[in-house]
């Protein structure tokens, strides 16, 4: 398959309302119609271009979507009020009572929550499978299955999703794909190797400055219809709602992004590779030591590189701690969760994302008391962080300074 560039950021082009370089920041909640007529019309979703009320479409929020839409390869977009507002809304429109769905074990703790927890009271239950396994993804696949759901890169594990194969499996079975492609966004176009539905939250790395919180649902213009029906659409009737203000300022915030991921990533494979040769147990999918480096390489758009997540495991959760509040002392990121800021953000998912799954079901999958989370920011000299980093692992002793070495 030929890949077009993730990024057409230069293609897009709005006019303001006076002239202006950047759209009007749409300031009404509700709309006037000329004629009563038009008014009903718009209400049975026949009147396109026509504003209703600001819960169901507004410009400035259309603005956002459609340039996210552009990146993501897909026919439109809604954005919503937080990621968490996106999946709820996706998979509640998706499911009915007694539907299925198989995920990814590895996803975003509130994801895991709403699955494990919240579903369940409308009776969708929810297979927990490892996503690197496609014959596991299948064998968990019964009659009552609606969805299959995953991180393209999964949170915090770093697993990569096959999402070719997966797509594959989709249709084999007549389900929807949905794929959560927040952590590598313009690396990984999920829609382009056979995503129904790709999500992002946009509180991370596409807004990229810790300001808000925001979501996308990217998808067929017939999905996004259903989602934003008046009578029976999840978007619409649960109302995570983006606000205007917001939509306007993430939008200005899109800009930049493709200049930022090449500098994350950039950062990342530095400090990666570092780690490693250090001694560390790194998990980065840039590494060839990554079970789906190759599987990544594939999907990838080369020029954004592999995204700015990486872990590294210091052996206890004591560790972990003395290390990430030496980092913040000096000044090389924050102790906090999130991702995609200008700084380094370090956490330890067992303790804080990722709480919301069971200890027991942790261990299962890998994710270890001494696992350090890290979002690498834009740091201008990362051989200058990487240094200082080191010396703070020195003096924990979770690097043993070489010249003491045997
Ligand atoms: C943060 C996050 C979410 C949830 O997004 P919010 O904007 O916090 O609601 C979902 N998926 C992933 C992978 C995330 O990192």
């Amino acid at each position: 398959m030929s890949f077009k560039p993730a990024n057409s950021i230069q293609d897009l082009q709005y006019f303001g309302e006076f002239g202006g370089v950047n759209p009007s920041i749409s300031d009404s909640s509700t709309y006037t119609f000329l004629s009563a007529k038009t008014m009903f019309d718009t209400f049975e979703g026949n009147a396109d271009g026509c504003y209703l009320y600001s819960r169901h479409s507004s410009p400035s929020n259309l603005y956002l979507g459609e340039a996210l839409a552009a990146m993501e390869h897909t026919e439109t977009a809604n954005v919503t009020a937080s990621g968490m507002g996106a999946i709820t809304a996706v998979m509640l429109q998706l499911c009915n009572a007694g539907d299925h769905i198989v995920s990814s074990r590895t996803i975003y703790g509130g994801t895991y929550a709403f699955f494990k927890n919240f579903t369940p009271k409308f009776n969708i239950e929810t297979s927990f499978v490892d996503i690197t396994k496609l014959e596991a993804v299948e064998a968990a696949i019964t009659k009552r299955t609606k969805v299959l759901y995953c991180e393209s890169v999964s949170n915090p594990l770093l697993e990569v999703a096959d999402i070719k194969g997966l797509a594959a499996i989709a249709k084999k079975y007549s389900l929807k794909l949905v794929v959560d492609n927040t952590f590598s966004p313009l690396s990984i176009s999920p829609a382009i190797l056979g995503a129904d539905v790709v999500i992002h939250s946009l509180t991370k790395f596409i807004n990229g400055s810790s300001d808000t919180v925001g979501g996308v649902v990217c998808g067929t213009q017939e999905f996004i219809n259903d989602l934003r029906n008046v009578n029976d659409g999840a978007g619409m009737l649960l109302g995570s709602t983006m606000d205007s203000l917001r939509a306007s300022s993430i939008l200005k915030n899109l800009r930049t992004l493709h200049i930022r991921m090449q500098q994350h990533s950039k950062n990342g494979m530095y400090l990666a590779e570092r780690f490693e040769k250090d001694g560390l147990k790194t998990v980065y999918p840039g590494l060839s030591s990554h079970p789906s480096h190759n599987l990544f390489k594939r999907m990838m758009h080369t020029e954004y590189g592999f995204g700015g997540m990486l872990t590294i495991d210091v052996g206890s959760l004591e560790k972990a701690n003395e290390l990430m509040e030496l980092m913040q002392h000096k000044n090389l990121g924050y102790l906090a969760v999130s991702l995609g800021f200008y700084k380094t953000l370090f956490s330890a998912p067992g303790t804080s994302t990722s709480s919301e799954i069971p200890e027991e079901e942790q261990a299962e999958m890998g994710l270890s008391d001494g696992l350090i989370r890290f979002s690498i920011g834009l740091d201008a000299d990362i051989e200058r962080t990487y240094n200082m980093m080191r010396k703070c692992m020195t003096e924990l002793n979770i690097l043993v300074k070489k010249t003491t070495a045997i």
